[in-house]
């Protein structure tokens, strides 16, 4: 079957953003059946997984066929020292299905799995990681909830194998509290393993932002997730590529580039300063004259000060911030679909957003 490459044009939107932070709300499933056949894209990041990358191959193409679907797999490789590169050559040399990015250098896994959405054809994507950890045989589920109607089928992950309890519990606070911060609903406890949509795919494609973080991108494009619940293995070979500093790195990135809650702590900063300022000047005023009123008095046109300065830094911060927003270009509204007034009811189905900067 031929299947042409996507087109990430800009098309017409509605409002998407509004909703109060939320980290298990999602929308309901709602959406119309989609057809049983068609192609399937596989996406994997790779880098330096050689130990493990011929037995990913062999456990995708034995589960992939039941999901009824054509299928490609695209293998990005992410500038592995390794011999990960010379095995996916080998890979897509004996199987047609196979097709391999290979990127000039180590970009990350972010940016890896842009590249591998950016060329999947698919009517629906996967993303997988290559190491496993994320069973194969979870993806026709999702490809099922995907027919019956959701957008985008992540992997939740019920257990989690292999990990350190200080992994697990500082991933799992860090969803929480990122969830919380984030002005759209955003699911816990997942990783990057989820199926979407070709509209979903489209949407985040088209977003202009060089420096990306997907989980939260996929969220923001609003579209409708439902989860699909899977353990968690251990590595089946090689080890992990975040250091616990990559990971806060990762968390800074995640957090700076989807909120500005950060920027609102200097508000409440100045907030605290300048009650306690006017909490001094009045004990200052109303006590009678001694040491104490000079210190309250100290105190008073310190705090005060301070307060005025934090709030000049705070003003700065919305202008920069508003900029910053600006400069991302996020589109203002995605539609999902277009539903026309006429008898024969003809619909749109929608994928893209508009082109204008939020
Ligand atoms: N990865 C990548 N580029 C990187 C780091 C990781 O493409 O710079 C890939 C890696 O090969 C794997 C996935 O991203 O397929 C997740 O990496 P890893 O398993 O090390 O992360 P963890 O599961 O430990 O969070
Ligand atoms: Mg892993």
């Amino acid at each position: 079957m031929n299947h042409p490459r996507p087109d990430h044009s800009t098309g017409d939107t509605l409002p998407a953003a509004g909703r109060a932070p939320d980290i298990l709300r999602h929308r309901q499933m709602g959406g119309m059946p989609r057809a049983s056949h068609g192609l399937l894209s596989i996406v994997i990041p790779c880098h330096n997984e050689e130990e493990v990358i011929e037995a990913t191959h062999s456990r995708l193409v034995d589960v992939l066929p039941a999901t009824g679907m054509d299928f490609e797999i695209i293998y990005i490789d992410d500038g592995s020292r390794d011999g990960t590169l010379a095995r996916l050559e080998a890979i897509a040399s004996r199987d047609n299905r196979a097709e391999v990015i290979e990127l000039s250098r180590n970009f990350g896994q972010q940016s890896a799995m842009s590249a591998g959405l950016a060329r999947a054809r698919g009517d629906a994507v996967v993303i997988i990681d290559a190491d496993l950890q994320d069973p194969p045989e979870v993806i026709p589920e999702m490809v099922e909830r995907w027919r019956q109607g959701a957008d985008v089928a992540y992997g939740r992950r019920r257990s989690r194998e292999g990990e350190t309890w200080f992994k697990l519990v500082t991933a799992s606070l860090f969803h929480r509290f990122f969830a919380s911060l984030v002005p759209y609903p955003i699911p816990v406890d997942t990783g990057d393993f989820k199926l979407l949509d070709r509209a979903v795919v489209d949407a985040v494609c088209g977003l202009p932002e060089k420096r990306r973080y997907l989980r939260s991108l996929v969220a923001w494009t609003g579209f409708r997730q439902v989860p699909v619940w899977y353990d968690r293995h251990a590595r089946s070979a090689g080890e992990t590529k975040y250091s616990t500093r990559k990971l806060i790195r990762l968390a800074i990135d995640a957090v700076m580039l989807s909120s500005d809650t950060p920027l609102r702590a200097a508000w409440w900063a100045a907030g605290v300063l300048a009650t306690f300022g006017v909490g001094c000047a009045l004990l200052a005023c109303l006590m009678p004259a001694s040491d104490g009123t000079l210190v309250a008095t100290i105190g008073a046109m310190i705090a005060l000060v301070g307060a005025v300065q934090t709030s000049a830094v705070a003003i700065v911060g919305e202008y920069v911030v508003r900029t910053y927003r600006e400069v991302q270009g996020r589109p203002s509204w995605v539609t999902r679909r277009t539903i026309h007034g006429r008898a024969d009811a003809a619909t749109d189905d929608a994928s893209r957003s508009n082109s204008r900067a939020a």
